[in-house]
């Protein structure tokens, strides 16, 4: 394929915007090559600045879930704009909203709606602090949840008592009361909980982690920290921007049946445009200003034309009954695909799936944490990245990334999906 006029954009863009892009990720970094300008979208696919079309598994980082330029999503947004586009005072519309989420999401009553999933999580900590009138957080290494200074985090080597700054601009001050712990590991959990009597406010975490590949939870991980939050007075935050609504309408809390005390939610309650939101029960939000003294606000937060994508997209997740089904079905004959080439190839390489999510790891062992998670054979990943990508098939141009399925795919796509894989597998070895 030719990217000429994606890579002249690139080149001009580098000169204004740092980097070239508003979101490193979208930057070809962890795999090398210039990223690819998308023109336009429509269903399953991309259709780029060069005239190519890509089967798509991104879906903008996980909105998409019914497809590229959903008609009742973009019919809301068109129609809503013709009334004015921003108020700044109370509109109907996020009752409508409010009321649809909190009828779809098992254990909360109240919801705030944001502009980010960044910024959902950083309100999230500042309530559950406010509410515990505690400091310290956990959260575990490889979740990432947006980036607000107290989450660029990683293990210093005395984790159990300091974090280190992962980011420069990121203070100690800030970087010390955010504690790591290890995903799928209890134990470590434990000990910081020991080591921090009384003042751990909440632990944090993707319920589903996506931003190591796709690693699902261990039973005994979950609810142990359901109990361990329960016996300390610690709160427990669901981070669901990724799969909230995506792996079942009540999200993770549904899907693995496990109550959190606070939930964040973003890309796909926006269906597509900047939205974010955190919720939980009405004495816990009644913290939340104006109602109590823990401040948070936002001059576009619960914008018209935000509220109306985000309504069209919640309003048919709720009354289409088979999408959870059929995503899964189709997430699961992509498994079943890719496992067969792995198998008959010989290939070095782990696949995790939950859901309509879904990734890769080129390693040996099986992928859990972040320590095996990062095990993987970078160099792998970017012949497979690129060699995929040839072949008309978009994927996260990183091996810490999951894939996102949407309700398009058709089981065609999924097959010209297994076949580039199979075709390339040589390569892989
Ligand atoms: C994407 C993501 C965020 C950050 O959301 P933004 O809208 O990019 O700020 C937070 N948490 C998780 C789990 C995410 O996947």
């Amino acid at each position: 394929m030719i990217y000429k006029r994606s890579s002249a954009l690139f080149d001009e863009a580098k000169k204004y915007i740092p980097g070239g892009v508003n979101s490193p990720v979208r930057a070809f970094n962890a795999v090398g090559g210039d990223p690819i300008f998308i023109k336009s979208a429509k269903g399953a696919y991309l259709y780029d600045e060069d005239g190519n079309q890509l089967i798509d598994y991104i879906a903008s980082w996980g909105p998409m879930i019914l497809g590229h330029a959903f008609q009742p999503v973009v019919n809301a947004v068109i129609e809503k704009t013709k009334n004015g586009t921003s108020f700044g005072t109370p509109t109907e519309i996020e009752t409508e909203i409010a009321k649809l989420a909190v009828e779809m999401v098992p254990n909360i009553d109240k919801i705030r709606f944001v502009n980010s999933g960044t910024e959902a999580c950083m309100s999230a900590v500042r309530l559950a602090r406010g509410y515990t009138d505690r400091e310290k957080i956990i959260k575990f290494a490889g979740c990432y949840h947006g980036h607000s200074d107290s989450f660029l985090i990683q293990a210093g080597s005395g984790a159990v008592t300091f974090g280190s700054p992962n980011s420069p601009g990121v203070t100690k001050g800030t970087a010390q009361d955010t504690l790591l712990a290890n995903y799928n590991n209890l134990k470590s959990v434990e000990d910081l909980i020991d080591a921090n009597p009384k003042e751990i406010a909440c632990i944090i975490l993707e319920p589903v982690a996506g931003n190591m590949g796709c690693i699902p939870p261990t039973r005994e991980f979950i609810e142990g920290l359901r109990k361990l939050c329960d016996d300390n007075d610690i709160l427990l935050i669901f981070d669901e921007v990724m799969t909230g609504f995506r792996l079942a309408k009540g999200g993770a809390q549904e899907y693995l049946n496990i109550k959190a005390d606070i939930v964040t939610f973003g890309k796909v309650i926006g269906g597509g445009l900047p939205v974010g939101a955190f919720a939980a029960s009405s004495k816990i939000m009644s913290y939340l200003a104006p109602e109590g003294p823990v401040y948070q606000a936002g001059t576009l937060s619960g914008n018209p034309l935000a509220m109306a994508a985000g309504l069209a997209m919640l309003t048919e997740l709720n009354t289409q009954s088979d999408i959870y089904d059929s995503l899964a079905e189709k997430t699961e004959y992509l498994h079943k695909g890719f496992q067969k080439v792995v198998d008959e190839n010989a290939l070095t390489a782990q696949i995790n799936c939950v859901g309509s999510m879904i990734s890769i790891h080129f390693c040996e062992n099986e992928v859990n944490d972040f320590t095996s998670a990062a095990e993987g054979n970078n160099e792998t990943f970017k012949k497979y990245f690129h060699g995929m990508l040839e072949r008309g098939v978009y994927l996260p141009p990183s091996a810490f990334e999951t894939y996102f399925l949407n309700t398009e795919l058709t089981h065609e796509d999924l097959d010209t999906t297994i076949q580039a894989f199979a075709d390339l597998a040589p390569e892989l070895k």
